[in-house]
């Protein structure tokens, strides 16, 4: 039996398809969608806080300025669509997906948080599912903070590279009363003695 995580592909101990970081990772991740998807919204919403020269009837309605915001609503249908895959895998009916999008989003991440012990155990999906979760959750954590909460000091972008040799690029935080840089994303390390370098690349990078 393979034992190495579908998705980070370290041993994973356990045998199970996805390794305890991964799981750990993705359901934060899931748990932090709606707030993100709720925020993108925020942002497109028009702006009503300047009035002045506005109020008249017939103006053209105010467009996002943004397209990448307006894509990545699109983009959290994914969610939807990994639960009616779990559902096809398990034998069981369709997910009922019913209210606004958001609504139907709390539901779809629900669902997939239900299913978690199951999805990471034994399912082969598992390594996608991770994956592109954390595609979506990367791409709209570039518009939205997907924690408000007081996170310490920013500290740059993530530099470890996958097996792909793509850069992680995750925001790195350190949290109040941490020494060391955890990546939520990658969940790499970064010690203090390493951040000197870690400037380095970042520098070499934004400039690449
Ligand atoms: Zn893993
Ligand atoms: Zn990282």
């Amino acid at each position: 039996m393979d034992i190495t995580c579908t998705h980070c592909h370290n041993p994973d101990p356990t045998g199970s398809t996805l390794c305890v970081p991964c799981t750990t990772t993705l359901t934060a991740q899931l748990q932090q969608l709606p707030r993100m998807f709720a925020g993108l919204g925020m942002l497109l919403a028009p702006s009503m806080a300047t009035g002045q020269g506005r109020g008249g009837k017939g103006g053209p309605a105010p467009l996002p300025i943004d397209d990448r915001m307006f894509d990545h609503r699109q983009e959290f249908d994914v969610v939807y669509a990994w639960l009616s895959a779990v559902h096809d895998a398990r034998r069981l009916q369709g997910p009922r997906l019913a209210g606004d999008a958001l609504t139907r989003l709390h539901t779809a991440v629900t669902g997939l948080l239900a299913h978690m012990p199951w999805i990471v155990a034994t399912w082969p999906g598992a390594g996608d599912l991770a994956h592109e979760i954390g595609e979506l959750h990367r791409s709209a954590s570039t518009v939205v903070d997907p924690d408000p909460r007081p996170r310490g000091r920013r500290i740059g972008h993530c530099q470890s590279i996958d097996t792909s040799g793509t850069i992680c690029g995750a925001v790195l935080w350190l949290a109040p009363g941490e020494q060391v840089a955890r990546c939520d994303w990658c969940s790499m390390a970064w010690p203090p003695a390493t951040w000197m370098q870690l400037r380095a690349w970042q520098t070499e990078n934004a400039a690449a």
